[in-house]
C-alpha cells in the first residue's frame, strides 16, 4: 500500500518513495554512543512500510527490550536527480519534517558487534514516525532550526541543526552520487545527543520549534 504525508495546512498528499537515512552527524551523539566519527557518512534504509503519520501509534516490537527515539530533520525531495552539486541540492527539495528514527538498540549493538546490518533495529513496522511537511519557502535555512523530542511531556533531546556535521545540501548531493533521488523519498538527517528508551503506554512527541510537531503513543504488539 501506498504511504503518504500531507503538506501542512493543506489536503495535498506527497506519496512516499524510499526512506534514507544518516546516522553519526551529531558530535556529541556520536560520544554518547561510544562510537567513531565515520569517515564516510553512515547511511541505512528503512522500508517504506516503517511510515507513520502524526497521531498514529508506534508498536513496541516483541523481540526488543530497548526501543529508543531518536529525533531527527527529515528532507523530502520534491524532483529526480542524480549527482546533484551542493550548490543546487536545495532546487530538488520540497519541503522538511520532523521524524523519529525508532531504534531497536539492543538488536543494534549485536548488529554493530557482529558486523550485520541494522535492518531488523531501524527498519521494523511504525519505526519512521514523521509529521507533516513544512514546505522550503517557509523555512529560510534548515540549517538553523530547533529540533526537539519530548517523552510525556519531559523534554528528551534539543539541539540546534547547526550541529550536524554535514549540512543538508551535502547530505542531498552526497546520497544522490550513490542513490537516484525521487519525488517523495525522505532523508532522516541523523539524531543529536540525548537519545533515550521508551516504553509502552509513553506518548512521544517530536518537534521542529515553531514549526511543526508529531505525537505517537507506543502500544503493545
Ligand atoms: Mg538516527
Amino acid at each position: 500500500m501506498t504511504k503518504s504525508l500531507r503538506i501542512h495546512n493543506t489536503h495535498t498528499e506527497i506519496g512516499v518513495g524510499k526512506i534514507l537515512c544518516l546516522g553519526r552527524n551529531y558530535a556529541e551523539h556520536v560520544k554518547e554512543m561510544n562510537a567513531q566519527f565515520p569517515e564516510e557518512p553512515v547511511i541505512f534504509l528503512k522500508p517504506t512500510s516503517s511510515l507513520v503519520r502524526n497521531g498514529e501509534a508506534v508498536f513496541y516490537p516483541p523481540i526488543s527490550q530497548n526501543m529508543q527515539h531518536e529525533v531527527e530533520l527529515v528532507v523530502v525531495i520534491g524532483k529526480t536527480g542524480k549527482n546533484i552539486s551542493e550548490a543546487d541540492a536545495y532546487d530538488y527539495i520540497l519541503g522538511y519534517a520532523v521524524g523519529l528514527d525508532m531504534t531497536l538498540r539492543d538488536i543494534q549493538a549485536k548488529a554493530k558487534k557482529e558486523g550485520l546490518p541494522w535492518t531488523v533495529a531501524k527498519g521494523f513496522d511504525s519505526s519512521a514516525p514523521v509529521s507533516d511537511i513544512v514546505p522550503k519557502k517557509i523555512i529560510a535555512d534548515p540549517g538553523d532550526l530547533t529540533i526537539t523530542c519530548k517523552v510525556n511531556g519531559s523534554l528528551r533531546q534539543s539541539s540546534s541543526t547547526k550541529n550536524m556535521i554535514m549540512p543538508v545540501n551535502r547530505i542531498v548531493a552526497y546520497l544522490s552520487s550513490i542513490f537516484v533521488l525521487e519525488p517523495g523519498d525522505l532523508i532522516f538527517t541523523g539524531t543529536p545527543e540525548g537519545v533515550g528508551p521508551v516504553k509502552i503506554g509513553d506518548v512521544i512527541e517530536a518537534e521542529i520549534t515553531g514549526l511543526i510537531r508529531t505525537s505517537h503513543r507506543i502500544l503493545a504488539y
